[in-house]
């Protein structure tokens, strides 16, 4: 990656980073309201929950983009943190705070959506019961 790239991811995590924090910082839809009617009430739990789910998301994000300006300092921006290839520079322009390249990136989503769950441990004890019958 050239120096003019690296300025430019820097200057996008920048504002990025300024974005998340502002957004974090602007906590109105948190306070709990205290109208006496229901229904606005009900509302705006919902509305409240959602707020929280956001602030939840952009807080990650806002981790990620600064390991990734942290990582723009360290001179390993760029490397995937997991294999230690390069991450290509076209998923980089996409999602520039990303920390691992496509490969690693596909395969901890494969772990994320599909875990081990009880059936498919249950076939597996089953067919190896078959087997050793
Ligand atoms: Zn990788």
């Amino acid at each position: 990656m050239t120096k003019d790239e690296l300025k430019r991811f820097q200057g996008i995590l920048v504002a990025r980073q300024a974005e998340l924090e502002n957004a974090i910082r602007n906590r109105d839809a948190l306070a709990i309201d205290t109208s006496p009617d229901e229904l606005d009430r009900v509302q705006h739990a919902t509305e409240r929950e959602m707020a929280i789910d956001n602030l939840e998301r952009q807080s990650d994000r806002l981790h990620e983009v600064q390991s990734a300006l942290r990582r723009i300092d360290a001179g390993t921006f760029g490397t995937c943190l997991d294999c230690e290839e390069h991450i290509s520079l076209k998923r980089l322009a996409a999602v520039p705070w990303s920390p691992s390249c496509i490969t690693c990136q596909e395969a901890a989503d494969r772990n994320r959506t599909q875990p081990w769950d009880a059936a498919e441990e249950a076939s597996v004890i089953e067919g190896s019961l078959m087997h050793a019958a």
